[in-house]
């Protein structure tokens, strides 16, 4: 629906009068189809570089064809950290499954599993690497806090798992804690992403700013459009230091591409957005009441339509049309916008960390082994022994896990095991790379099938690495 939406959008922004200097860019499928693998020709990066404001029609990702997401490529190449997402509902315009929505999510957009890291190590296991960093999250908790106060809202909700990922989700919670003290205006809340979302889906009222890492944001903004109304209406504005893209939440919708039925709304609010953000809100504010006007008037596009709340299913230029003729009205029962001069958001860039100010130390390494034993018997017992014979003087063998469950020493029968092993050799005091290197060739020397490793460290002596489950 990309090129269908897109038209729809532009007719508005030119009957608008939005001042605009339009180049245009084809990326997404075609390019795939011709063969550039990330979605877009090498010239493309050169244009957006050139114009560094663009408004991006959703793209279909081929599945399983190796291709990688064309999307999170630009995200992260241009460095588009923060992905702000605002979600309202309209009633009694349009149907609901909550009243009175008035929320923004600001989902970091560079990090977490969406770095796309993969890899499968053994026959039976895959990994996906997650990364989230210091100044990654410092920069979108103040881009948070920064978006919450030039806006005048109240409050910001941070959304992880760090009950279970201590180390990553609970470094993006430490560090929103510890932003929020440079705001001690607006209030601040963590909630663990599940019951956040619970929450999101039943009482999204008590929501005022939300927080998320990449993966969570990613899904709490469809649950939340979801939820007030369409996940057709909602825009979206993925900000970066020097450039901003903006576009709807939604994707390329495929089971309607075509057919001319397409909401644009999503879309049209990202266009309004971009146009807040380039000093025309003047502009986006006719644009925004007469989109308002529009929903009054009972005239829906089908993923918008109830019999109830609706006076007219229409199609997608039969809703532009609808909104190019309300253009300088005012809506009547929903709240007219206003948008004041552009509310620049600047933060801080994020603080690298000083070498020298913490104290890391090698304390052993985590050999992960792809292994099975004779007659694919797996028993870590057999596996340790064998282990044992490899160690040497600085690296012991302490533990066995499978799939992050300990299963040495003194491990369940009950507990699966598949053919991928993280075996952890600690050392008692700090010890050297070359220590690793010595384990690392005796455990080859004795054909154990080494797949990875990944050193143990201490940070000012604290462990930087978990325990195992059980140990
Ligand atoms: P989707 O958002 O495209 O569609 C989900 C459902 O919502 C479908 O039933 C669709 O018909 C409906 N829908 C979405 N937008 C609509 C609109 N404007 N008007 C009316 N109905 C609408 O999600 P999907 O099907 O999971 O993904 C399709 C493709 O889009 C995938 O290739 C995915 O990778 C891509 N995608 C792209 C973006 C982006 O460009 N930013 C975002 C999400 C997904």
């Amino acid at each position: 629906i990309g090129p269908e939406i897109m038209r729809a959008v532009l007719a508005i922004l030119d009957k608008a009068g939005a001042e605009l200097d339009i180049d245009t860019i084809t990326i997404g499928q075609a390019l795939y189809e011709q063969g550039h693998s990330s979605g877009m020709a090498p010239d493309t990066w050169d244009a957006l570089r050139r114009t560094r404001i663009f408004l991006k029609a959703p793209i279909t990702t081929p599945q399983g064809k190796g291709v990688k997401s064309l999307n999170v490529t630009i995200r992260k190449t241009l460095s588009l950290y923060a992905n702000v997402r605002p979600v309202r509902s309209y009633e009694p315009m349009l149907a609901s499954h909550a009243k009175d929505i008035d929320l923004v999510i600001v989902r970091e957009n560079e990090e977490d599993t969406y770095g796309g890291i993969e890899h499968q190590q053994t026959r039976e296991v895959t990994q996906c690497l997650k990364l989230i960093t210091r100044p990654g999250c410092e920069r979108i908790a103040r881009y948070a806090f920064a978006y919450a106060q030039a806006h005048g809202r109240r409050k910001v909700t941070c959304l992880s798992k760090d009950n279970i990922m201590k180390r990553t989700d609970g470094l993006f919670h430490r560090v929103f804690d510890e932003v929020a003290a440079d705001y001690p205006d607006i209030e601040h809340e963590h909630h663990i992403i599940d019951i956040g979302t619970a929450l999101l889906a039943t009482a999204p009222q008590r929501f005022d700013v939300v927080l998320a890492p990449n993966l969570y944001g990613d899904i709490i903004s469809d649950v939340a459009a979801q939820v007030a109304g369409s996940v057709g209406i909602a825009g979206s504005a993925n900000i970066g230091e020097h450039i901003a893209m903006f576009e709807a939440v939604h994707g390329s919708a495929p089971d309607i591409a075509g057919m001319g039925i397409a909401n644009p709304s999503g879309l049209l609010h990202g266009a309004i957005m971009m146009l807040c953000h380039i000093g025309q809100p003047t502009i986006a504010e006719r644009i925004h009441n007469a989109w308002l006007c529009t929903l009054e008037a009972g005239i829906h596009t089908g993923d918008m339509f109830s019999p109830e709340h609706s006076r007219e299913k229409v199609n997608t230029q039969e809703f532009r049309d609808a909104v190019m003729a309300r253009l300088g009205d005012q809506p009547k029962r929903l709240q007219p916008v206003h948008y004041g001069e552009s509310v620049r958001i600047e933060t801080k860039a994020p603080s690298a960390s000083n070498p020298t100010s913490i104290n890391k130390e090698l304390v052993g390494v985590d050999v992960f082994v792809d292994w099975v034993g004779e007659a694919n018997t797996r028993d870590p017992n057999t596996l340790a022994n064998a282990l044992q014979q490899c160690e040497t003087q600085a690296l012991k063998l302490q533990m066995i896990s499978n799939r992050g469950t300990k299963v040495w020493p003194q491990g369940m029968p009950e507990t699966f095991c598949t053919d991928h092993w993280r075996c952890r050799f600690i050392s008692e005091t700090p010890c050297s790379a070359q220590a690793i290197i010595d384990l690392l060739s005796a455990l080859v020397k004795q054909k154990h099938e080494v797949i990875k490793t990944e050193n143990l460290y201490t940070f000012d002596g604290q462990p930087g690495f978990s325990l195992g489950q059980g140990q």
